[in-house]
C-alpha cells in the first residue's frame, strides 16, 4: 500500500473540502394538494403519489 511521503497541510486539506459543503434538499410540489414534498416521496399532507392515494393522512383517519 502506499505511504505519503509529506504530511497533508492544513490549508490543503482545507481547500480540499471547500467542496464538500452539503447542498439544501431539493423540494417538490405535491401535484394533489399543492403542498410541499420530497421528490420520490409520498405526499405527507394527503397521502399521495403520484396520482393516487397510497395511504389515508392523519387527517382522515379522526
Ligand atoms: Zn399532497
Amino acid at each position: 500500500m502506499a505511504v505519503p511521503r509529506n504530511r497533508t497541510s492544513n490549508a490543503r486539506k482545507n481547500s480540499r473540502r471547500a467542496h464538500h459543503a452539503k447542498k439544501p434538499q431539493n423540494v417538490g410540489k405535491c401535484k394533489n394538494c399543492g403542498g410541499s414534498c420530497l421528490p420520490h416521496k409520498l405526499c405527507m399532507h394527503c397521502g399521495y403519489y403520484s396520482g393516487r392515494q397510497v395511504i389515508h393522512a392523519k387527517k382522515d383517519e379522526e
